[in-house]
């Protein structure tokens, strides 16, 4: 028997369709960028389309064909999304790499991805003439700038400028009707063990995202909102907002590599900006500002806040301080990368405000396109009643189902069934599908056979008055194996004591959880994606001694 054929058209889901429908019913819907140069760029979303066909007609004289790697090494700004339409578009396919990464990582990656062309910002100049000859694959290096701003004398050889290659094209150029299946584009994971791993995204797990992504219990993006994605272009694709915006039709604000508490305050305001997006470390910085000089935002509503744990603290400054509601999200390079997002449902409205502030302080519900799980070490799947924790896994069409140039399945079977994803995150799920991350698997303090969640004791520590950033990890201890220690940034001119910040804990966790021994430092290293960085934590600490019990 064969089933009966639906007889609805056949579009594929194309990245050149977002721009074009942006280009036809948000023709002058603003893109505004905070340039490298250092002053504000206007432009729309028609403009933008228009120079993405001309950057696809100068990608194709330039000699990349189907399929090929273009590398971009860029901040937020409008010829960054340039290419993110022209180079997909057009049916290449754009590897965007994290600039904070070691310049070792950035040549490795980009020869593991064959890039063949790397566009790059003003402020990568002396990077990129150091890397240049280890880059090998790379035939053409332009500088994402105009004429003026091109160096005198430069090691890179044959520099193209960007705005030359542009403004010699016409434009005119038909959106090519690609395999909805095509890769669009690529993103490495920053890799904290072994070699960054390459995430390949195809047209239509995209545009399933940007639909997904914009929904009202995601991140509920519509054409009244003016979006300033903090997180970078480079980050898993600013979290799909360069494609979401361009599908409800907002306006776009870029920071560019503007992105300290004034800057940042300056631009939203300026702007009217109302929602906006960005990993928790990129907030301390806004928020210090803010009460440093007293200010408040006049136009700002919600932000999303995921990437690594988002504070408590942090979330109650910002809802009760600055009036701004915060949306935990959770996700990963391999999901997108959106997976859930805490917001309410309507059966929460008649919950005590604690009760709520605790749900939303959760990494959420998934986004329809995520389905998930979570199971025990032998694949079993464990209740959702939220209490019960286990290794996180997901599967659905914008989940990876394997890595660029790795012929292993990651994938893993849960109750026998295969196919799905392991996160390396440990969580809880409750019965309403409200899931929480208790830890990274390899960040999870195992005491005497007992779990101790590192989210839960930074969050407690967060919560200090006198703390600016905190990180617990775990401690080899001759009895216990391992013992929480808390690493912690004093805010400035507060002096803080081990007692203090201890004491801070009790009857807030239970006795045996409370950390050992705390020390202080000036500053905690964070990751190219600006996660505290673990790893370098626990290496630093490895032999620090634990006073006796
Ligand atoms: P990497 O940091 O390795 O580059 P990603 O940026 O993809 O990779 O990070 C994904 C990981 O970040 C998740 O597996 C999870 O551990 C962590 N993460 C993301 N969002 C949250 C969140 N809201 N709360 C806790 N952890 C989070």
């Amino acid at each position: 028997m064969t089933a009966l054929a639906g007889q609805m058209m056949h579009m594929p889901l194309l990245i050149s369709s977002l721009i074009r429908h942006a280009a036809r019913h948000s023709a002058d819907t603003e893109i505004v960028s905070k340039r490298v140069e250092g002053d504000l760029h206007r432009t729309t979303w028609a403009q933008v389309e228009k120079r993405s066909r001309q950057v696809a007609q100068a990608l194709a004289r330039l000699g990349c064909g189907l399929g090929d790697r273009v590398g971009t090494l860029a901040w937020n700004g409008y010829r960054h999304l340039e290419l993110y339409y022209g180079a997909s578009g057009s049916g290449l396919v754009l590897h965007t790499i994290n600039p904070r990464l070691f310049p070792e990582q950035i040549a490795w990656i980009a020869n593991d991805a064959q890039d063949q062309v790397l566009f790059f910002d003003l402020t990568f100049l002396p990077l990129i003439e150091k890397l240049a000859p280890a880059m090998a694959s790379v035939r053409h290096f332009v500088l994402m700038s105009d004429r003026a701003h091109m160096p005198a004398q430069t090691a890179i050889p044959g520099l193209l400028c960007y705005e030359d290659l542009v403004q010699a094209e016409d434009g005119a150029y038909d959106w090519p009707a690609l395999d909805e299946n095509a890769a669009s584009s690529i993103c490495y994971t920053s890799g904290t063990t072994g070699h960054p791993k390459g995430a390949v995204y195809s047209h239509r797990s995209t545009v399933l995202h940007a639909y997904g992504s914009a929904l009202p219990d995601a991140m509920d993006c519509s054409a009244r909102d003016v979006i300033l994605p903090v997180v970078p272009m480079f980050h898993v694709n600013a979290w799909g907002l360069p494609y979401s915006g361009a599908l409800v039709g907002a306006k776009l604000v870029f920071p560019g590599p503007h992105l300290d508490g004034k800057s940042l305050y300056e631009l939203f305001e300026a702007e009217k900006v109302t929602f906006s997006a960005g990993v928790p470390t990129v907030w301390l910085g806004l928020i210090t500002h803010m009460k440093a000089h007293g200010l408040k935002f006049s136009s700002f509503k919600r932000t999303v806040i995921g990437g690594s744990a988002c504070p408590p603290a942090m979330m109650k400054t910002l809802q009760e301080d600055f009036g701004v509601e915060v949306i935990h999200a959770w996700g990963m390079t391999e999901l997108s990368p959106l997976g859930t997002l805490s917001k309410l449902k309507s059966k929460h409205d008649s919950l005590p405000h604690d009760a709520q502030q605790r749900l939303l302080e959760k990494q959420g519900r998934v986004i329809y396109g995520i389905d998930m799980a979570i199971i025990d070490d032998d694949g079993r799947s464990l209740p959702w009643d939220g209490q019960a924790s286990g290794n996180l896994v997901v599967r659905g069409p914008w989940v990876i189902g394997s890595y660029f140039g790795r012929p292993e399945s990651p994938l893993v079977s849960v109750d026998g069934e295969p196919g799905w994803f392991p996160t390396g995150d440990v969580a809880t799920i409750d019965a309403d599908g409200f899931m929480q991350i208790t830890d990274r698997s390899k960040d999870v303090i195992k005491s005497g056979g007992e779990w101790i969640s590192s989210i839960d004791l930074e969050n407690i520590a967060m919560a200090h008055p006198g703390i600016h950033e905190a990180a617990a990890i775990a401690c080899r201890h001759p009895k216990w194996d391992e013992r929480p220690l808390l690493v912690v940034v004093p805010k400035p001119g507060v002096a803080l004591t081990r007692e203090d910040v201890l004491g801070f804990f009790e009857g807030k966790i239970a006795k045996w959880q409370i950390p050992d021994d705390v020390v202080f430092v000036p500053e905690i290293p964070h990751t190219a994606t600006g996660k505290v960085q673990k790893l370098k934590l626990r290496e630093q600490f490895k032999d620090h001694q634990l006073p006796a019990a």
